[in-house]
């Protein structure tokens, strides 16, 4: 067994979780604990800024697996202790309590934290943040008493917690420092796409601005100054401009740090006793040309977390899977196959208009991301053409009479 008698994953989130139940479903039968900082067992985040805003889910409902799955495949969850430090030499972690662990190999799965706003007024109560079921425990607490939002960042948090606010009746307002919403992660199209649909639903936008400072009265938010001088009134702030990866435990037991962890193909760190999955590591992606990427999404730390499990085991693993995404705003649900930017050719597949579509991106004549509203079946589709590099011109993509599903079976013969 690569892995040794004792594996130790620090991070109880989505990685961190799936490497632990992995390892069992592989047959690794030493010790395994999941040291988790929060106070609560592994949950799933995406439903936060969605079905548990909306409503729709109870933090009951979020967890990734019942209190005894943990027991029943002998996984010791030690939940609200942190890691404080990495003994390489003598392979041993340090808590905060002071307490020490001993591993034979050591799973990194810290995450990533939320960036905060570094302006004035930004410690006033009702500036808020998403990432944490506690977080999203506030949010819903103070959604109750709100008439006027004011959102920075119109990234996934931002544009998701804009479609649930303005749903319950909220006057919304998005500030964002680029010219078009999702700009890190869509097209032109997709970005026009969305922003039509939320001022639709009445929400307000100030592009190419950042946040000069926020105002308050009591301790309290009331209103959102823009960098150009405007001020937007807010009874709640919810900040949500891009995370940082929790790399500090591993810089400082020296191992490489850019980014995010730098692991190699296989996901091990600079140390071979060490892996490092999900959020927080910087990995070659095969998808962009090797270049070394950190990906924040669901898909990436499960599929990592199998990765690792299976190398552990004894299988040869190095990651290659594809990247894809989703986000669901309002009636909307986006679907993300690939790493689309940067692209130089973008083709649309359906109309916008009708409110179902796709748009295929190109980068010097290769297809490399697809981004689906409401077309579930492109998304799948898609993901087979990007992972197996089938060929696909952008006339064929744009002709609705050409069975995409028929192309794949023929070309995969
Ligand atoms: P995390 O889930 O962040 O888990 C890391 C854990 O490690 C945390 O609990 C952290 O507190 C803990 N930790 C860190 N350092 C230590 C330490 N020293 N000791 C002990 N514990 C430590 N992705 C999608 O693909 N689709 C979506 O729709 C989507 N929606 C999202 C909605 C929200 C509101 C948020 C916040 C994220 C969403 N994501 C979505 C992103 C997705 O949830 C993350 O990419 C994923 O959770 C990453 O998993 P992870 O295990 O790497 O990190
Ligand atoms: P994103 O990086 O997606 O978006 C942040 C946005 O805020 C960017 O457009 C950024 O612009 C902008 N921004 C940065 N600083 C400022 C500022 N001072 N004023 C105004 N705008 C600013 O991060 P999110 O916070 O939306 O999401 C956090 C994490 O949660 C990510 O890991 C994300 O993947 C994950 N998540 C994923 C979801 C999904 O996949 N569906 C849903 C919800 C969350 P610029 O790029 O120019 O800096």
């Amino acid at each position: 067994m690569n892995g040794g008698r004792d594996i130790i994953v620090v991070g109880a989130g989505q990685a961190g979780f799936q490497a632990a139940a992995s390892l069992r479903e592989a047959g690794f039968d030493g010790s395994l604990t999941i040291i988790g900082d929060e106070p609560v067992a592994p949950y799933q985040r995406p439903p936060l800024s969605k079905a548990y805003l909306a409503g729709k889910a109870t933090a009951g409902t979020l967890a990734l697996r019942p209190a005894s799955f943990y027991a029943d495949h002998r996984i010791t969850l030690r939940l609200g202790e942190q890691a404080a430090l990495i003994d390489r030499p003598v392979q041993q972690l340090e808590l905060t309590s002071g307490e020490r662990l001993c591993y034979d190999h050591l799973i990194l799965a810290t995450g990533a934290r939320n960036r905060s706003l570094p302006v004035p007024g930004a410690d006033l109560a009702g500036v808020l943040q998403l990432r944490t079921l506690a977080d999203a425990e506030d949010v819903q607490r103070y959604l109750a008493g709100v008439e006027s939002v004011v959102v920075v960042g119109a990234g996934f948090i931002g544009l998701e917690f804009a479609a649930v606010a303005a749903a319950r009746g909220i006057a919304v307002t998005v500030v964002e420092f680029a010219d078009r919403v999702m700009s890190r992660a869509v097209s032109r199209p997709t970005s026009a796409f969305f922003r039509a649909a939320h001022e639709a639903a009445g929400i307000r936008f100030a592009f190419g601005v950042g946040v000069g400072r926020i105002t308050g009265a009591d301790g309290h938010v009331t209103a959102v100054e823009t960098t150009d001088g405007r001020a937007f009134a807010a009874d709640l702030v919810l900040v949500g401009i891009g995370v940082v990866p929790n790399v500090e435990l591993a810089a400082e037991a020296g191992l490489a740090v850019a980014d995010g962890i730098l692991v190699d193909q296989a996901l091990l760190t600079s140390d071979p006793s060490i892996s490092a999955i999900g959020d927080c590591a910087t990995f070659p992606n095969s998808f962009a040309g090797n270049a070394p990427t950190r990906i924040e999404s669901v898909q990436n730390a499960v599929d990592q977390a199998r990765c690792v499990a299976a190398r552990l085991t004894g299988r040869a693993a190095s990651y290659a899977a594809l990247p894809w995404f989703w986000s669901d705003q309002g009636g909307w649900k986006l679907q993300i196959a690939g790493l689309a930017n940067p692209h130089d050719l973008t083709v649309t597949r359906g109309d916008p208009a009708q409110g179902a579509f796709s748009v295929f991106c190109y980068r010097q004549d290769r297809l490399v991301g697809v981004e689906s509203v409401n077309r579930p079946a492109d998304h799948m589709i898609a993901r087979r053409l990007i992972a197996e590099r089938l060929p696909l011109v952008p006339d064929q993509a744009a002709d609705l009479a050409l069975d995409l599903r028929a192309l794949i079976r023929t070309a995969a013969a």
